[in-house]
């Protein structure tokens, strides 16, 4: 009988500055976990694809295309956070990979492992929240004041619609579709299901920008009763329901902080997730503590929420909790529930004994540097 190796192959992008750090002790945690969580029985083979810095002195580019069609193969991915050159023709290089692989969901959980907090309610935070990846005002979609493009369209404005805008104004366009709308919400909901959570809350301001905002909230709630309609209620809690609800913007960000344990999965457009994600992670430790994954149809990304953190990299003092968390959380997505957990009760473990890197150490209290707080962490998935 022809034995094939059904070991899951996982690429890794180690990107720059502190992702160089963080993301080889990541990886050393998850293989120590995924060996206590199955005796030896899996393991994960670890494929190291360029991009970034590392990739311009090696292949004399940016993002070959050797490394997004590598993870378009493999379809799962562990990548550190990337600097963008000035001047290299990229926005940036993390939503060039985003978009080329059309990672349309933003996936950030936010839950509370014992760090540091003047929050009162941390230990009750347990959200994640789905952020739309490929539209709102981020399509770059703008005409700069004083131009003749931004005149143009003023021009048509007033011509086509009796529009008057200011001509000192600068514009921009935020495009939001049923389809992506819908595709991020099926997403959302699906985790829900999968993952047991219970309620399900779309933030959007659509009471200002109906067509848009309002229009996102029609479109999720079409997709929960049309597609999910089994699985859920909307509007009222049900026992063995998920609840469907929600809540306009600005109301949203006092919700979390007054009543965070009535939130629990929140789906939003671009813009909103982009504040509401870092807003929630403050909550509970910051940028230090913030996992993230990137999902398509087939493909999942996973990566720390911080950037490269130029001031500290090298230093070897970086937390690296940000980019443990986001492999736990591919973990989670490929079902290895139990390595998963090994992960988190390990960290919160170690957070919790005071055990913590300099950037959630209290004033005059001596900090773990990288490696030593990721050495604490497997000894106590050990210990569990
Ligand atoms: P980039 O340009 O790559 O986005 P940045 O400096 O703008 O980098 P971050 O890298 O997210 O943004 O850093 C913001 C701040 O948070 C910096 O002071 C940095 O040192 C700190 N920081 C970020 N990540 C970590 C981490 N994992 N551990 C400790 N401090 C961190
Ligand atoms: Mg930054």
């Amino acid at each position: 009988k022809l034995e094939v190796p059904d070991e899951p192959i996982v690429a890794v992008i180690e990107g720059d500055g502190i992702g160089r750090e963080v993301i080889p002790v990541a990886i050393r945690v998850a293989d120590r976990a995924v060996e206590l969580a199955y005796g030896g029985k899996r393991g994960i083979i670890w494929w190291e694809l360029l991009a970034g810095k590392k990739a311009l002195k090696e292949k004399g580019e940016l993002l070959p295309k050797e490394t997004i069609e590598g993870i378009a193969t493999v379809k799962l991915a562990l990548k550190g956070p990337l600097e963008t050159p000035v001047g290299s023709g990229h926005r940036s290089l993390n939503v060039t990979l985003r978009k080329v692989l059309d990672l349309y969901a933003n996936v950030r959980p936010v839950q509370y492992y014992g760090a540091p907090t003047p929050f009162a309610y941390a230990d009750k935070v347990d959200f994640i929240i789905f952020r739309e990846n490929t539209e709102d005002v981020y399509a770059g979609i703008e005409w700069k004041a004083f131009t003749e493009e931004a005149r143009k369209v003023l021009e048509f404005l007033e011509r086509e619609f009796g529009i008057k805008v200011r001509e000192d104004s600068g514009l921009s366009l935020k495009p939001i579709s049923k389809f992506a709308t819908q595709r991020i919400m099926r997403k959302a909901l699906q985790w829900a299901v999968d993952k047991g959570r219970r309620v399900v809350t779309i933030m959007h301001k659509g009471n200002i920008m109906k067509f848009t905002e309002g229009a996102f909230r029609e479109w999720c709630y079409e997709v929960a009763e049309k597609e999910f309609s089994e699985y859920v209620s909307i509007g009222e809690e049900k026992p063995g329901k998920i609840l469907v609800n929600d809540r306009i913007a600005d109301n949203m960000f006092q919700q979390i902080i007054i009543k965070p344990w009535a939130y629990d999965v929140i789906v939003t457009p671009n813009l909103n997730g982009d504040y509401i994600s870092d807003a929630a992670a403050a909550l509970v430790g910051g940028v230090g503590m913030a996992s993230g994954l990137n999902l398509g149809d087939y493909i999942a990304l996973a990566e720390p929420v911080h950037g490269t953190a130029p001031d500290i990299a090298g230093k070897g003092i970086a937390n690296p909790s940000a980019a443990i968390l986001s492999v736990a959380l591919l973990l989670e997505y490929m079902g290895w529930i139990e390595a998963t957990e090994l992960i988190r009760k390990a960290l919160r473990k170690t957070i919790e004994s005071g055990k913590v890197t300099a950037d959630l150490a209290k004033p005059g209290e001596k900090a773990l540097k990288t490696e030593e707080f990721a050495e604490e962490v497997i000894k106590a998935m050990e210990g569990l």
